[in-house]
């Protein structure tokens, strides 16, 4: 489980978030939805640790990890541009948390081939991102996002810089991923088509509030104000 309680964030003078409740169950996947601007990332990045909080505490599980450090956090992130390191193999992508950390390479080794087995990406290692398909890439980020066996899964727009078929293909792959580890999950877009089809629960945002926590049947069928009704194309 993670949980934010009263979660604040000011850039300079300006908040960008006020007192946020967010609970995500273990095993669950969550949607961050909402228009440009609306705090999505603000509240991803607090999430992972590369920003601080104004105020308020973020718990994983019964652990107070408010002012623990990103390293220390067990989280694994996918960000929308992927971030692989282009002179580097997707076998060396993926391995890099674990050589940081100076595992052995018979180990590193074990673990990349577990995690290539997952994304189904075990004949590519050998290749650069230069050399991988948009979809590819993407499976070698989720698969280093993973290789810590973090407790929580941070997607950060995973699918925006996909073509149209290959993000459907991707929509099903991510989770059957999150679905076959049960990892606690949070995916933040701003597209809620994908929104409804991959997560167990919405939190639709907007202007740094979550204005409704729902089902995607739920908030579908129940929309609590013209704004949830229309941002799901499905004004009364
Ligand atoms: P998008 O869908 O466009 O990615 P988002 O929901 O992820 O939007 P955020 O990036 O969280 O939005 O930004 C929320 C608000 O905070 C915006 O008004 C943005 O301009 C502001 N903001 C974000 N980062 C900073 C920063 N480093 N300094 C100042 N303001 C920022
Ligand atoms: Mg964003």
């Amino acid at each position: 489980e993670l949980r934010l309680e009263n979660f604040t964030k000011r850039f300079g003078d300006v908040t960008v978030i006020e007192n946020m409740d967010l609970t995500v169950n273990s095993g669950e996947m969550m949607a961050l939805l909402g228009p440009s601007g609306c705090g999505k990332s603000t509240t991803l990045f607090a999430i992972c640790g590369i920003h601080k909080m104004n105020g308020g505490a973020l718990y994983f599980g019964d652990r107070d990890v408010t002012t623990v450090s990103a390293q220390g956090r067990s989280v694994g992130v996918v960000f929308q541009n992927y971030a692989l390191y282009p002179h580097m193999t997707a076998e060396q992508n993926i391995g890099f948390p674990l050589k940081v950390q100076r595992m052995p390479k018979a180990e590193i080794r074990r673990e990349v081939e577990r995690l290539a087995d997952l994304v189904q990406i075990g004949n590519l290692l050998d290749r650069r991102p230069a050399e991988l398909s948009g979809g590819q890439q993407q499976r070698v980020a989720l698969a280093r996002a993973m290789i810590r066996k973090p407790d929580v899964l941070l997607l950060d727009e995973p699918l925006a810089n996909l073509d149209a078929k290959l993000r459907l293909e991707m929509r099903s792959e991510i989770r059957r991923i999150q679905r076959e580890t049960g990892i606690t999950a949070i995916l933040v877009t701003h597209d809620q088509v994908e929104a409804m089809s991959m997560c167990d629960r919405i939190a639709l945002m907007r202007d740094g509030k979550i204005v409704q926590l729902d089902t995607p049947e739920q908030m579908y069928r129940n929309p609590q104000s013209q704004f949830v009704a229309g941002f799901l194309g499905n004004p009364p």
